[in-house]
């Protein structure tokens, strides 16, 4: 098999994390118990947990002229990524995610895209189309979705497949759906697609993703946390991918672990099944630490995950 290349069109973030008893009123003023930065964004994260797992991976992104955007372009560098077409804006600040999290663990979280929102159609285009070898383009809804088209029409051209992870959930441009070989929701995300497309959201998520598919014409994986992920490749069936049983302890990013290795798989020739086992298996192992790239399987621990 050959090194997978994939290029992924999509957002960072920083998560900016404060703890504390409880979350201020209005006006008042309250002293934290403890604060935590980490690397974020869906599409970094599933450019990472790709590069983790061997491929090599162009990120196609936005940040702005500041030590965030700094520190997030250092951070794709150390984790191998081709960060040629990452452009910088002056017009935004880099995208953030302030999170308050108190002691019971309720989270309250506000996330700024900024400088995501300043990518531009042609730098999408360009990222895919420049880049010597591309399998598959990757995409989520943290950048406008007319740029994910853009960078989904040139994988296209390329003979690429198209991985979209219709996340935050909201309503798709019919014109990214038509671009589009694969969607990888989740069940909130697989439900909201439903009602923007009119499709009865009624019934497991199984029949949901068929159903969608059926509508779409796309191929749909949705995953179903702790239950792995059903796959549904012709509109008709779904087949239950099974997740390996482990001890969570937070999931956050989970889904994003899963379409990175997903993007990985398919890129390296497996079967959709093969890619979702795949999926599953990087994901569920993230689930058992603490954060979101940080909980990802290291380049030491993927080779017993590659089967
Ligand atoms: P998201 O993180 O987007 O909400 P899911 O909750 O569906 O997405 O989780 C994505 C993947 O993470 C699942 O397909 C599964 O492989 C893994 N996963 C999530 N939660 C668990 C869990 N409690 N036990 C094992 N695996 C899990």
């Amino acid at each position: 098999m050959t090194r997978p290349h994939i290029v992924v069109v999509g957002s960072t973030m920083i998560d900016m994390i404060t703890y504390a008893e409880r979350v201020p009123d209005a006006g008042e003023t309250l002293i934290g118990e403890r604060f935590v930065q980490g690397f974020g964004g869906k599409g970094a994260n599933q450019a990472v947990l790709a590069a983790r797992l061997g491929a090599a991976v162009t990120m196609a992104t936005c940040v702005g002229i500041d030590a965030l955007g700094d520190a997030t372009v250092e951070n794709l560098r150390r984790e191998g990524i081709d960060v040629d077409h990452v452009t910088r804006t002056d017009q935004a600040s880099s995208g953030v995610a302030p999170i308050w999290v108190e002691r019971d663990g309720t989270n309250r979280i506000i996330c700024v895209p900024g400088a995501n929102h300043e990518m531009t159609q042609q730098q999408a285009r360009t990222a895919v189309l420049a880049t010597p070898q591309v399998d598959g383009v990757v995409g989520q809804l943290e950048v406008p979705q007319a740029v994910t088209s853009a960078g989904f029409r040139a994988a296209k051209e390329r003979g690429a497949f198209t991985v979209l992870n219709p996340a935050p959930a909201g309503a798709l441009d019919p014109g990214l759906v038509e671009v589009t070989d694969w969607l990888v929701p989740n069940e909130a995300e697989l439900v909201e697609l439903a009602r923007s497309l009119g499709v009865s959201a009624d019934g497991t998520p199984e029949h949901l993703a068929v159903a969608i598919a059926r509508t779409t014409g796309t191929r749909v994986v949705v995953t179903l946390g702790s239950r792995g992920a059903a796959v549904c490749e012709d509109g008709e069936a779904s087949v239950h991918i099974a997740a390996p049983t482990v001890e969570a302890v937070d999931t956050t990013g989970a889904g994003d672990a899963f379409v990175g290795a997903f993007a990985y798989g398919l890129a390296e020739g497996r079967s959709a099944t093969e890619a979702s086992r795949l999926g599953c298996a990087c994901a569920s192992a993230s689930v058992t630490r603490h954060g979101t790239q940080t909980s990802y399987p290291t380049p030491e621990e993927v080779a017993s995950l590659i089967q």
